[in-house]
């Protein structure tokens, strides 16, 4: 089947709810039983049926079931955040005396967990740099439990050499998590690539209108059982509301993305051949320096990107980004509105080396015209200009 069929059709069971098309909305907390033997029985296999509210609902098993099936893996675990499925992940994997490698474009509240709350536990993070490939096995020690990746990276878009690492991960026993946001379940098939446990921000695009936190944790049959414990362990749960609106925003992921993809390179083409715009991170893009390994290993790209910009006052910066008309300022990404944020990258690595001179900007494609998106951006250089614009360092 192909993926527009599965979005479809998986999660789904009308004939289960007197013939309505979409699972409905469970509020639940207590789950009764028949009988003693009947809860007796359940309480042996509570990851199976719908046993209390905090493991879930036929809504959250739906949304589940039909993440799990888009991407190959065994099962999923809903939880309320795209950061409580990272969490969760490295808590099920690490405990005291434990290492952790961790690619140093990961998402910025991943590290701060990993700097903070792991730290204090007694678990080590040594930070890899993004384009490590079988030079990760030289950082590897006899305590590294986990090898965690995130590709491409946050802020700066570097592709990993994913299945690369998971072989070198795999031969020593490690099991490599991935943080798959940008590609989604459709984009990048993390199992088919090796990956143990594939990590989506459901908050961006499978939600997909800005409406709601979700996450969910992607997993291999090896693992799925101490994941789901742990989460329920910590007390993570998603909402039921928030698990229908993850599977309405799954049945357009296709279409979106798509359109998503071509307006980012739309905007690219365009930002690329202005002057006030030195580099492009983007590797759908044919010319980024990591488009072979993209071309390699996934099927199509979502909307973020980022741009550096020439050197500049901040008057000029300001007066770019707040006369943009289309273009929002705000954290997140993948609803349907076009969002632009200045962003600090050099603060959130230690061992990859950082030398833009100018602002960094990271771009989401929205669902707007790319033409108004790029009248609102022309306009917003030409501001840029009158407010002194290009500074020569
Ligand atoms: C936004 C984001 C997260 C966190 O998701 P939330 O739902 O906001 O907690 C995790 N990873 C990446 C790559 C993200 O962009």
């Amino acid at each position: 089947m192909h993926d527009e069929t599965a979005l479809t059709h998986f999660g789904r069971d009308p004939a289960r709810f007197d013939g309505v098309v979409n699972p409905p909305v469970y509020r639940a907390s207590t789950v009764l039983f028949p009988n003693l033997a009947a809860l007796e029985a359940a309480s042996r296999q509570p990851f199976t049926g719908t046993y209390y509210g905090r493991f879930g609902t036929p809504t959250t098993f739906a949304l589940e079931e039909a993440m799990a099936a888009l991407e190959g893996a065994h099962r999923a675990v809903a939880v309320e955040s795209g950061l409580a499925a990272i969490t969760t992940t490295l808590l099920a994997f690490l405990g005291p005396g434990d290492h952790l490698l961790m690619v140093d474009t990961v998402y910025g509240p991943t590290r701060f967990f990993c700097d903070g709350l792991l730290a204090r536990m007694g678990i080590s993070t040594t930070y890899y740099a993004p384009d490590s490939g079988a030079d990760l096995a030289g950082l590897i020690r006899p305590e590294t439990r986990l090898i965690f990746t995130e590709s491409p990276g946050s802020l700066t878009f570097e592709v990993q050499d994913i299945p690369a690492i998971c072989q070198l991960a795999h031969a020593r026993g490690i099991p490599v998590a991935l943080d798959n946001t940008w590609a989604t379940p459709l984009h990048f098939k993390a199992f088919d690539h090796g990956v143990d446990v594939s990590i989506h921000a459901a908050t961006k695009y499978v939600v997909g209108h800005a409406d709601a936190m979700l996450g969910i944790i992607n997993v291999n049959a090896a693992h799925h059982e101490r994941i789901k414990k742990t989460a329920v362990a910590l007390g993570h749960c998603a909402g039921s509301e928030e698990c229908a609106l993850g599977l309405r925003g799954l049945r357009t992921l296709a279409v979106r993305l798509a359109r998503h993809q071509a307006t980012a390179l739309t905007l690219i083409d365009w930002l690329s051949a202005r002057r006030e715009v030195r580099c492009v991170r983007y590797p759908a893009w044919p010319q980024d320096p990591d488009h072979a390994r993209w071309q390699r290993d996934f099927r199509g790209a979502s909307g973020l990107f980022a741009v550096e910009l020439a050197p500049c006052a901040p008057e000029a910066l300001a007066a770019f980004v707040d006369g943009l008309a289309l273009f929002g300022l705000g954290y997140s990404w993948g609803g349907y509105e076009s969002l632009l944020l200045p962003v600090y990258p050099q603060h959130t690595r230690t061992v990859t080396p950082w030398a833009a001179a100018g602002p960094w900007l990271r771009i989401h494609a929205g669902l707007e015209a790319p033409a108004d998106l790029i009248n609102d951006l022309a306009a917003g250089f030409e501001r840029w200009n009158r407010a002194g614009g290009t500074v020569d360092s």
